[in-house]
């Protein structure tokens, strides 16, 4: 019988799911690294939240075959260990695409028709102030300038372009055919940066990828340029953004991810009125939480019983 650590809280259709193929549950609540050394020693997969899996704990993970993302990211394991050692890492690929998707979307949204001050407006009585609120813009016929073109950034895509929006994208990994082909214009980075009305970000967080949006790209934005960032939140250097922002050299921006979660209770952003936050959730709707629940566990039981059945998009780096 395989034996099986959740970290996290995992959907209970997917619990159920590796009840009906036998497999030994072990629920993990406690994420200290103490207790992760001494639960995880003899456990053969893993259904892994956002916990962290680094080497210390890994080396002790000796029977360690699988571990089953719930989600994309895999910033918090040590994948250069998990490589060495042959440990396959599972992603659930197909399941948050959507829903991160319609939460950059909220964001453009609520941020170009300054929704949130509208709301505070007509709360403290002050319905007429209208006039004096920064304009509002549309997506209707603007550059939306999306970086990363996997499988949330051409989900953003097809939702743009549902907008009438001109849809720019930067992806030197993807083809430009195949961007061409999702109704979509490949462009430079720089160039991107220039002309976009709105940008959204959706990338791995790699040496690469880390602060690749400093000061430098956002003086060269448009001052009525919207940011969003549901990837990963040292994509922006958050103390850039601050001056920006409160230069107003960009319009606004909106922040699902930080470079500190969760972010320091006196993050300087937090005092600014052209941008909003949410913690983390982009994915977190309840359709996404199911269906991400699901996935998890039909990858551990894909990989125990059936290696033939495991999705292409759920390995990492297609
Ligand atoms: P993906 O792997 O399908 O796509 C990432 C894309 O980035 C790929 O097409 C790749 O070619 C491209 N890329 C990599 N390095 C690049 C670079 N230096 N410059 C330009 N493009 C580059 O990933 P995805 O499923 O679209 O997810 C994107 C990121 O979103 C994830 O890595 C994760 O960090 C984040 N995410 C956040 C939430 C949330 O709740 N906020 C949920 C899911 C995913």
């Amino acid at each position: 019988m395989y034996k099986i650590a959740l970290i996290g809280n995992i959907h209970e259709d997917g619990v159920k799911l590796l009840k009906k193929y036998k497999f030994s549950l072990n629920f993990i609540r406690n994420f200290s690294k103490k207790n992760l050394i001494n639960k995880l020693k003899n456990i053969d997969g893993i259904a892994l939240r956002t916990s962290k899996l680094d080497k210390s704990i890994l080396q002790e993970c000796k029977k360690l075959k699988i571990i089953s993302r719930h989600g994309v990211g895999v910033d918090n394991i040590d994948v250069n260990f998990t490589n060495k050692k042959k440990i396959t890492i599972l992603i659930t690929g197909n399941s948050n695409s959507a829903s991160v998707a319609e939460h950059v979307i909220s964001m453009f949204l609520n941020l170009c028709k300054n929704s949130f001050i509208a709301d505070k407006l007509v709360r403290s009585n002050n319905f007429r102030k209208k006039y004096e609120m920064s304009p509002s813009y549309e997506l209707y016929q603007k550059n939306i300038f999306i970086i990363g073109f996997g499988r949330i950034g051409k989900s953003l895509s097809k939702r743009c372009n549902a907008f009438e929006s001109n849809v720019l994208v930067y992806d030197p990994y993807v083809d430009k055919k195949t961007i061409k082909k999702n109704n979509c214009i490949p462009i430079n980075f720089n160039q991107g940066i220039k002309k976009a009305d709105f940008i959204s970000i959706h990338l791995p967080l790699t040496k690469k990828t880390k602060y690749l949006i400093t000061k430098k790209h956002l003086t060269k934005m448009k001052k009525t340029c919207i940011i969003v960032n549901t990837s990963r939140g040292s994509i922006i250097k958050e103390k850039d953004l601050y001056w920006a922002l409160s230069k107003k050299i960009i319009h606004s921006a909106g922040l699902d991810v930080f470079e500190t979660e969760p972010p320091l209770k006196n993050n300087p952003l937090f005092k600014l009125n052209n941008i909003i936050f949410s913690p983390h959730n982009a994915a977190l709707t309840e359709e996404c939480k199911r269906r991400m629940g699901v996935e998890t566990c039909q990858n551990l039981i894909n990989y125990f019983f059936n290696k033939k059945k495991i999705k292409k998009n759920n390995f990492l780096n297609t």
